[in-house]
């Protein structure tokens, strides 16, 4: 066998980076009983938020995933149609931003259904990727998801730079062993609260919880750049994605720290794609026969 050089053996490593963009607008708060004026102008933030991350987007010419609820295309079309025109890809996150796990089964469906309708109204065609409300998914999503026909989901977080095929029916019982179901065709394209801007960044007081967030937005960066340093150092092939909200990316001093993050990705040799590309290229690998 041909020894290759040294230029293709560098070229068969692979570091890809999803941006992903979670434009829920006041969807969330609206789910969680915050309806006063402050918390719902809150989410109103994320308009200001999405025109900041789609100009930065188009000065580095990159395609990003933006999950949008239909709450949010039907209530902010303008902002949507400015998502689709500049080539990002629109992906499924709901209708009004109830996580499916709070759901019965036909709530969970005729919610996919409804929010995948106002998704083919915006784009023409329907999502091929889902990702849940403040992940946590039902044991119905995995089906309903194959059922519908989507490619891929992005809600779960088994591993973090390799996608993987999703599972039905996973069985526990406290005092038993673990038993894992069948994997399915359904792509994993995984996540993680730590890769999320949220929980980094937002204060959020309730009746029982503090999250303090407001954290220096250029550690957050760092952090997430490490990510990408040790994926590049430990595999040949990965996907990193990281999880934004348009309100809470979308504040002056952390648009100026994720334009360094981006830089600084650029410079280590990341490869940007959709998800909805990454999970393409993700089933290549994994059903493409053994080379000889
Ligand atoms: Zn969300």
């Amino acid at each position: 066998m041909p020894v290759a050089p040294v230029s293709t053996l560098r070229e068969s490593k692979v570091h890809i980076v999803c941006l992903t963009f979670d434009f829920d607008t006041q969807s969330g708060f609206i789910a969680r009983g915050m309806t006063t004026p402050t918390p719902l102008s809150r989410g109103e933030f994320g308009l200001v938020g999405a025109r900041r991350v789609l100009a930065l987007l188009k000065s580095f010419g990159v395609r990003a995933t933006w999950f949008i609820p239909g709450f949010t295309i039907a209530s902010h079309p303008r902002a949507c149609e400015a998502v689709v025109r500049d080539g990002h890809e629109v992906a499924h996150h709901s209708w009004a931003h109830v996580p499916p796990a709070q759901q019965s089964r036909a709530e969970e469906e005729a919610d996919l259904v409804r929010a995948n309708e106002a998704i083919a109204r915006l784009t023409g065609r329907k999502a091929r990727g889902y990702r849940s409300p403040a992940w946590d998914l039902s044991e119905s999503t995995i089906d309903l998801l194959l059922a519908h026909g989507f490619q891929y989901d992005s809600s779960l977080m088994g591993a973090d730079y390799w996608p993987y095929r999703a599972r039905r029916g996973d069985r526990v019982a406290l005092g038993e062993p673990y038993r894992p179901g069948e994997e399915t065709a359904l792509i994993e394209m995984p996540i993680s609260w730590s890769l999320d801007d949220f929980p980094h960044f937002e204060f959020v007081r309730t009746a029982t919880t503090v999250l303090p967030g407001l954290q220096s937005a250029r550690t957050v960066m760092e952090n997430w750049f490490d990510e990408f340093r040790y994926m590049r150092k430990t595999v040949d092939w990965g996907v990193l994605t990281y999880t934004m909200h348009p309100y809470v990316i979308g504040r002056g001093y952390r648009m100026l720290a994720l334009e360094g993050l981006l830089q600084n990705l650029k410079d280590a040799g990341a490869v940007f794609m959709t998800l909805e590309d990454a999970a393409a290229a993700a089933r290549e690998r994994m059903f493409a026969p053994p080379s000889s």
